[in-house]
């Protein structure tokens, strides 16, 4: 999709360091890390929710999730624990229309979302 940057990342358009990558899939550091490991697996493909994705595409996602694995693996918090988190939509503040899911970690990560009660 035109202007769109991580279909400009996934294609190589734009260069940047990859930690990680399938045949369906990449992985690279989230440029403002929340987290001392803060990695977005991104489909190559340009779909704008991971739920619209599974409809069409349910392979695409069960490879997210494996790369999810394996970069896990390769940051070394496979054994520490770590979070998935995939934005949808204006009230999860999505900024970026392409899938990625954030995968953070390498600290205790405390409740699940900023205020609540755990
Ligand atoms: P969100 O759409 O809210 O799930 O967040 C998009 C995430 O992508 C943010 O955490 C940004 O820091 C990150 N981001 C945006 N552009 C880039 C980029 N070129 N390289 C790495 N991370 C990026
Ligand atoms: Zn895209």
């Amino acid at each position: 999709m035109a202007d769109c940057i991580f279909c400009s990342i996934a294609s190589g358009e734009v260069e940047t360091t990859l930690v990680g990558e399938s045949e369906t899939a990449v992985a690279f550091r989230d440029q403002s890390p929340a987290a001392p490991v803060h990695v977005l697996v991104v489909p190559r493909e340009h779909h704008e929710s991971v739920a619209q994705m599974a409809v069409v595409d349910g392979q695409g996602v069960a490879d997210l999730f494996a790369l999810v694995g394996e970069v896990a693996d390769g940051e070394g918090i496979a054994g520490t624990g770590y979070r998935v988190l995939t934005n949808t939509g204006a009230d999860a503040g999505q900024e970026v229309a392409h899938v990625h899911l954030h995968v953070v970690g390498g600290q205790p990560l405390g409740a699940l979302l900023s205020g609540s009660r755990g």
